[in-house]
C-alpha cells in the first residue's frame, strides 16, 4: 500500500468517467493527513499517534465545555444564526484579541467553520482557474488543496529556518512569465515544518505582494502557541487594513478542533463578499459550538488555558527532540519549533535513502504514525523527510512511538540493504 492509497479516491474510474462532473472535480485531489484519521481508526492495534495535528486530549477543557454546554443551549443556539457570526462570540473574540498583539476590528471579522474554511473563503473570492498561487514547500497540503480546486496553478517557494525564502520569489516568480495572484503562507510555526517567517521577510513578503497586487492568504492557527522567544509582528500589524491581506484564524489548536470554529479577518469590503459566499455555502457556522466557545472566551479562563497549553507544549517538544536524540542520534536531523504543534525531520546519511513513504507502512505495523513528507508537499517532494505532531502525545508515549519508528527505519534500512542497491542506484531519486 503506499501512502496515496488512503488518500480519498472515487470508488471506480468508470464511474466517474460515465458522470457528467464539473470540470473542477478533477482539481478535488483531497488530503492524505485527513485520511490517516480514518485509517488510523480502523486499526485495531496500539499505534502511537504523531499523524494528526490535533491538541492533546488533556489539552481540551471538556469538564467546562460541558458545564457551559448546560448553560447556553436553549432554544437561541438552536436556530439559524448570522452569517458573519453569532454577537456574542464576536464581542467576545474582539474583546480578547484587544489585550494581544493582533487585535480585530468588528468591521472585519466573520466568524467560519475553522481554518479549512477560511481558505475556501479566500480562494473563492480571490482564485479564477489558471491563476497562479505561491505556496510554501513544504505547506499545508489541504491549503493548497484548497487553491488547486478551483483551478490553481501551484508556484512551490522553498523553505528554510526563517520561514519561507521570500528573496527567491522574484526569480521563481519570473521564471513562469506570469503575475501571482495570491501567497499562501502559515507564517508562525509553520505546518509541516515548526518554523516562523522572519520579520524582514515579512516586511518584503508585504511589498511584493503589492508589487504583484497579490492576495497574502495569512493562515496562522499557532501564533497564539509561542513558547519560546519572542513574538513577531503580524502580518496585519506591519500592515494595517491592508485589502490584500486575508487572515485565517481558528479555535481548532487553542480549544478544540471538534467545535469547527474559526475566523477570518479581511477587509470590510471583502468581508461583505466573505458573507455572500458564505451564505450560498453554510448559512451560518454551527451556533451551538460558537456559543460555547464564547462563553468560555466571557469566562475569562482563555489566557489561563493558553499560558498551560504553551508550558505543556514545550515540555513535550522538548522531549521529543531528547528521545530523538536518544534513539536516533545523527541518524536524523530536526527543525526547532518555538511555537506550535510540529518537528520535522529529515532522514540523514544511508537512512536518507529511506521512502518515508514506505516508511509510512512498516511503521504503522510497529504501532507508529506520522505523516510522510510527499504527503506535505503540492508536488510529491520530501520522501526523507516527515512530519511528527508533538503536541498530542505525552512524552512517556512519545519515547515509545520514538522508540518503534526507530525499529521501523531499521527494518526499511535492512531492506534496503538486502535489495542489494548498490550506491549508484541509491539515493539517486527525487528527494
Ligand atoms: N491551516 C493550518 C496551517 C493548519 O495546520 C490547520 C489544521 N491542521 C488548518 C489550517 C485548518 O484548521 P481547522 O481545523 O480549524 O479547519
Amino acid at each position: 500500500m503506499t501512502v496515496n492509497s488512503f488518500a480519498a479516491q472515487p470508488r471506480t474510474t468508470d464511474v466517474r468517467t460515465a458522470l457528467p462532473l464539473a470540470d473542477r472535480a478533477a482539481g478535488l485531489v483531497g488530503s492524505v493527513i485527513d485520511s490517516s484519521t480514518s485509517l488510523l481508526a480502523s486499526q485495531t492495534h496500539d499505534i502511537v499517534r504523531f499523524a494528526m495535528g490535533s491538541p492533546a486530549d488533556e489539552a481540551v477543557p471538556v469538564e467546562e465545555f460541558r458545564d457551559i454546554a448546560a448553560k447556553v443551549l436553549d432554544h437561541s443556539s438552536m436556530t439559524y444564526g448570522a452569517t458573519e457570526g453569532e454577537p456574542g462570540l464576536l464581542e467576545a473574540l474582539v474583546g480578547y484579541l484587544a489585550g494581544t498583539s493582533e487585535p480585530a476590528d468588528p468591521d472585519r471579522i466573520t466568524i467560519t467553520a475553522g481554518g479549512m474554511q477560511g481558505l475556501d473563503l479566500a480562494c473563492k473570492i480571490f482564485i479564477n482557474p489558471g491563476d497562479l498561487v505561491i505556496v510554501e514547500s513544504p505547506t499545508y497540503t489541504n491549503g493548497s488543496a484548497t487553491a488547486l480546486s478551483y483551478g490553481a496553478d501551484l508556484l512551490e517557494a522553498p523553505v528554510d529556518e526563517d520561514g519561507l525564502i521570500v528573496e527567491a520569489l522574484p526569480e521563481l516568480v519570473a521564471a513562469t512569465g506570469r503575475i501571482p495572484k495570491a501567497i499562501y503562507t502559515i507564517p508562525n510555526f509553520q505546518n509541516p515544518s515548526g518554523v516562523t517567517l522572519s520579520l524582514p521577510r515579512r516586511q518584503r513578503l508585504l511589498e511584493l505582494a503589492h508589487e504583484w497586487n497579490a492576495v497574502i492568504i495569512d493562515d496562522d492557527p499557532y501564533g497564539l502557541l509561542r513558547f519560546e522567544g519572542e513574538d513577531l509582528p503580524s502580518l496585519q500589524t506591519l500592515s494595517p487594513n491592508d485589502p490584500l491581506l486575508f487572515s485565517v484564524r481558528t479555535f481548532s489548536k487553542i480549544l478544540a478542533p471538534g467545535l469547527r470554529v474559526g475566523w477570518v479577518d479581511t477587509d470590510p469590503a471583502v468581508r461583505q463578499l466573505v458573507i455572500n459566499a458564505k451564505q450560498a455555502m453554510d448559512t451560518c457556522t454551527n451556533v451551538p459550538a460558537q456559543h460555547i466557545v464564547a462563553e468560555f472566551i466571557r469566562r475569562g479562563g482563555l489566557d489561563q488555558h493558553l499560558a498551560g497549553l504553551r508550558t505543556e507544549y514545550k515540555h513535550r517538544k522538548d522531549a521529543m527532540q531528547e528521545s530523538l536524540h536518544r534513539h536516533m542520534g545523527n541518524r536524523i536531523t530536526t527543525t526547532d519549533p518555538e511555537g506550535g504543534f510540529f518537528l520535522w525531520l529529515t532522514l540523514q546519511g544511508e537512512d536518507a535513502h529511506i521512502s518515508t513513504q514506505k516508511l509510512f507502512e512498516t511503521a504503522l505495523a510497529e504501532g507508529v504514525a506520522f505523516i510522510p513528507g510527499p504527503a506535505l508537499s503540492a508536488s510529491g517532494k520530501f520522501d526523507d523527510a516527515l512530519r511528527l505532531c508533538f503536541a498530542s502525545t505525552t512524552p512517556e508515549r512519545a519515547e515509545e512511538g520514538i522508540i518503534r519508528l526507530r525499529r521501523a527505519m531499521d527494518r526499511e534500512l535492512a531492506a534496503l540493504d538486502d535489495g542489494g542497491l548498490g550506491g549508484g542506484m541509491r539515493g539517486g531519486g527525487t528527494r
